[in-house]
């Protein structure tokens, strides 16, 4: 039997909640109230419940919130940040364009920064960390935390990928100065077209989000600094609010979904299952992303055709590193695991909506590949 199994299906989504959804959208229709209006409130005050975050403030995209946490950090020429160049563009764009020198970690067996590799990487310039918790699974905050506090630095989280995610049963994006999330179509939580959050402990730090979010403006009359268009609109976050209802339910699912693959393809010698021991219950994984890695990476490529012919729908992430585009000038690190995963990932798909059936087709063409 032949299935379609699509990476991420807002369509399928749409038809079951088509009624909800509708509403949320008819009412900010009728309203003509689209920008900062109580829908993002109410999405915030969700978001930071949820997160038990003093704060949440409600963007346009997870890029702007990393923007806006690295401009609130006030980089100057020289300051080093330390991350990884196994993450998506923005990461290191927001250390750059804000003023700083990314230094890039290696990662480790998680696909997250190897902390054991981070104190090394510490210079008299470096002034903060931002650790990316890729794929859903939180970094190892302990260490970084540690290292953090003896070195003076301030942690920024990448938390795009990573909403409820959990780490000694804390939130992600509740342990840095600011957590930055996306609501990308493709992340966990995920609106109808751009949004984005951040979440922070300080009062202080929320107020300034906030003003910097809109054009510096602490109220029309009274623009206190330069600053960004960079807020999530309404149409946006009523949708998000209709969708925050299921979130857990659908972490529950990608998590028995991701149960299910590490089972069904560990004895699959020619890949490596990204099986992460949750040790201890320390790490709660919400699977924003399931990355299978091909041992043979020469094989890579025919494994995604194969899985296409089947009809399923898989991603790179990400197929360069990003210390490996020539023209962005940061090719002098020396990053093998980065590398060696760039070469060898395949995302396949992990969404909440997949049936068992899905899951099951899935795992039979990735046998049947390896198999002839
Ligand atoms: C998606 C993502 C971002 C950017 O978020 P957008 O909402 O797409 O701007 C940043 N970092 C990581 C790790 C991501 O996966």
């Amino acid at each position: 039997m032949k299935f379609k199994v699509p990476y991420v299906d807002f369509p399928l989504f749409y038809s079951i909640h088509r009624e909800e959804i509708s509403a949320a959208f008819d009412t900010v229709m009728s309203s003509g109230r689209f920008i900062l209006k109580s829908e993002v409130e109410l999405f915030e005050n969700k978001v930071s419940t949820y997160a038990q975050s003093n704060h949440a403030i409600g963007l346009n995209s997870g890029t702007d919130a990393l923007y806006l946490a690295a401009h609130l950090m006030n980089l100057k020429p020289g300051d080093e940040v330390i991350t990884v160049a196994h993450t998506f563009v923005a990461t290191v764009a927001a250390i750059k364009l804000f003023g700083g020198t990314p230094v890039f970690v290696d990662v480790g067996e998680d696909h997250n920064i190897d902390v054991q590799q981070i104190e090394k990487a510490i210079t008299k310039k470096t002034v903060g960390i931002i650790p990316v918790h890729m794929n859903g699974r939180v970094c190892d905050m302990d260490t970084i935390q540690q290292l953090a506090d003896q070195y003076g630095l301030w942690i920024i989280e990448d938390a795009a990928q990573a909403i409820g995610a959990k780490y000694n049963k804390k939130m992600a994006g509740t342990f840095g100065k600011i957590g930055c999330f996306s609501m990308h179509p493709m992340k966990v939580l995920g609106g109808a077209g751009d949004a984005g959050m951040a979440l922070t402990q300080s009062e202080e730090i929320a107020d300034r989000l906030k003003i910097v979010r809109n054009h510096g403006q602490r109220t029309k009359e009274d623009v206190i600094e330069f600053g960004f268009n960079s807020r999530l609109d309404n149409l946006q976050a009523s949708i998000l609010l209709t969708k925050f209802k299921y979130l857990d339910q659908w972490i529950t699912r990608r998590r028995e979904i991701a149960k299910i693959y590490d089972q069904s393809l560990a004895g699959i010698s020619d890949i490596v299952t990204p099986y992460f021991p949750e040790k201890n219950g320390k790490h709660f994984d919400v699977y924003s992303s399931y990355p299978i890695q091909v041992r043979d990476p020469s094989k890579r490529n025919a494994l995604i055709d194969a899985l296409k012919e089947a009809s399923i729908e898989c991603f790179i992430h990400w197929p360069t590193p990003v210390h490996k585009h020539p023209k962005l000038n940061l090719s002098q690190f020396n990053l093998p695991k980065t590398e060696s995963l760039s070469a060898s990932v395949i995302s396949i798909p992990v969404h909440e909506l997949l049936t068992d059936q899905q899951v099951g087709y899935t795992v039979d063409s990735i046998k049947n590949f390896f198999k002839r």
